[in-house]
């Protein structure tokens, strides 16, 4: 705070108010004391005024209290005339121990000031870099600067923005404060060139604040910022201000990058998927049409002279693929509309029947399977559902059990009511899924290495897709017996979400 002095507002009329009263107890006490003494009373005063009010205060209440000491007590009195000699030498006394003590003083008292300020400037600046690290888009770090600017600097901040035509106030604090427009022309000014505009001396017209350029990445703004009572900044403001707006450019460079690298992932994760469904479809749609067009193919030019068992055996080939078809159809379209966002139907269902239907359905597709249908005694609440998109998820479950287990191995359908909701689970004794793919298996077109060709890859992402979009969850775990258990769980219907 080296070199800045207080204003003369607060400080003249305590220093007027001190001496005054070490006139008026000299007055009293004049005839009960000795002369030398009164001296002491404004001495006191001095101490008085330099503690309560600052250096400015003492020194201007010694010089205050030495010409009313003069005028008051010093014979010839009421004159500022100095008879004796051994009164002048008191009266320079009394000077310079009023400006010793009052400078000694009130320098103590602006010390205390200037560490309690720096101490406040330090939790601001502490708050700042907290509010920084939560700060979830630029607006945030708008509001938490201006907050910061005037808090630490104990007085008001702007943040302007020229939008359209005018100026546009982005955050201000406090809340009610305005740019006049001289403060507008300094801004404008500062958004244009770019460069800094000092406010202009005191006692000269011009804007309220100091102005500092502040780059976004989309813009350029202003920021305003005044000391207490729209004061002027001393050097050490200013260097706080820059380093609040220093941390605050630092922050949105991190949220750009980081918007940056999130969009570059989303571009990338995009890419893949559209890789990965171009490859499937070209495979998986071509490779069972290419059966069935050779199974048709030798039924119409050789059917007739075909032995029973060859032509059956064509025609349970042009079955299976194109139910391989028509179930990656669907899944394909499932998957569209997920990923279009597009909200399921709900309606109440009640998961022992749907369980049922789709066990039923197993067992004519998967003739040779040995499906187990358990369910609790006291059954289990209904849950809000798409029946048909969670037909198709149960049925996505059970056909990789099929596909992934020993002929003839029993798969169990389990429901169970769960604090969480219902559980719906299918559970086989294949080889089960290794911990370390249990998240990737739903990813779309993730297949395992040992069983690439066998699927699309797609079921499991599907199964997710529609899952997640009943508001439920899809997790795979591992069966009693070693086997993979895929497990849906729905929250129950009228449940809050
Ligand atoms: P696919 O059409 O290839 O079966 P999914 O998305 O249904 O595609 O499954 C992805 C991968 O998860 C499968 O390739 C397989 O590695 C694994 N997986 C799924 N279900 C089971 C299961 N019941 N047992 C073992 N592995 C499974």
């Amino acid at each position: 705070m080296a070199g800045r002095l207080r204003p003369i507002d607060g400080t003249a009329p305590i220093a007027l108010a001190a001496v005054a009263g070490a006139v008026l107890a000299g007055l009293a006490l004049r005839t009960v004391l000795p002369e030398a003494t009164l001296l002491l009373l404004f001495t006191v005063a001095v101490l008085v005024a330099a503690v309560l009010s600052g250096v400015m205060a003492g020194l201007f209440a010694a010089i205050l209290g030495f010409l009313a000491f003069n005028f008051v007590f010093v014979e010839p009195r009421f004159t500022l005339v100095v008879a004796e000699g051994r009164d002048m030498l008191a009266l320079a006394l009394l000077l310079f121990a009023g400006l010793l003590t009052g400078s000694l003083a009130g320098r103590l008292k602006e010390e205390a000031e200037a560490a309690r300020r720096r101490a406040a400037v330090l939790e601001a600046l502490a708050a700042f870099s907290n509010r920084l690290g939560r700060a979830g888009g630029p607006d945030d770090v708008m509001a938490a600067m201006a907050d910061t600017l005037a808090g630490s600097l104990e007085g008001s901040a702007l943040v302007l923005a020229r939008r359209g035509q005018g100026l546009t106030t982005v955050a201000s604090v406090p809340a009610a404060i305005r740019p006049d427009p001289e403060d507008e022309a300094a801004a404008e000014r500062v958004i244009r060139l770019g460069a800094e505009a000092p406010r202009p001396a005191a006692g000269w017209p011009g804007a309220r604040f100091e102005f500092r350029p502040f780059e976004t990445g989309s813009e350029r703004l202003a920021v305003g910022f005044a000391g207490p009572a729209g004061r002027p900044l001393a050097e050490e403001g200013s260097r706080v201000a820059a380093a609040v707006l220093a941390q605050a450019a630092g922050t949105l460079d991190r949220l750009h990058s980081e918007a940056a690298a999130a969009e570059a992932r989303a571009t990338a994760e995009r890419e893949r998927f559209r890789a990965a469904l171009v490859s499937s479809i070209s495979h998986d749609l071509r490779t069972p049409l290419a059966s069935i067009l050779g199974a048709v193919t030798s039924l119409r030019e050789l059917g007739d002279r075909m032995p029973p068992p060859a032509r059956d055996e064509l025609l349970e080939a042009i079955e299976a693929e194109t139910r391989r078809l028509a179930r990656f159809v669907a899944n394909l379209l499932d998957m569209t509309r997920i990923e279009a966002g597009l909200e399921p139907r709900r309606e109440p269902v009640d998961l022992a029947d749907l369980a049922a239907s789709v066990v039923h359905r197993a067992r004519r597709s998967f003739p040779g399977g040995d499906f187990r249908l358990i369910l609790p005694p006291s059954g289990v609440p209904l849950v809000a559902a798409d029946p048909a998109l969670l037909e198709q998820v149960l049925f996505n479950l059970i056909e990789n059990a099929v596909k992934f287990s020993p002929p003839a191995a029993p798969i169990a359908v389990e429901l169970a009511a769960r604090p969480e909701g219902v559980e719906m689970a299918v559970a086989d004794r294949g080889p089960g899924i290794p911990a370390a793919d249990r998240e990737r298996v739903f990813e779309p077109f993730r297949v395992s290495p040992g069983t690439a060709g066998s699927g699309t890859g797609l079921g499991l992402a599907v199964c997710r897709g529609i899952v997640t979009a009943l508001g439920g969850t899809i997790v795979a775990g591992e069966a009693p017996g070693g086997g993979a258990r895929l497990s849906v769980t729905l929250p129950v219907e009228g449940a809050a979400p």
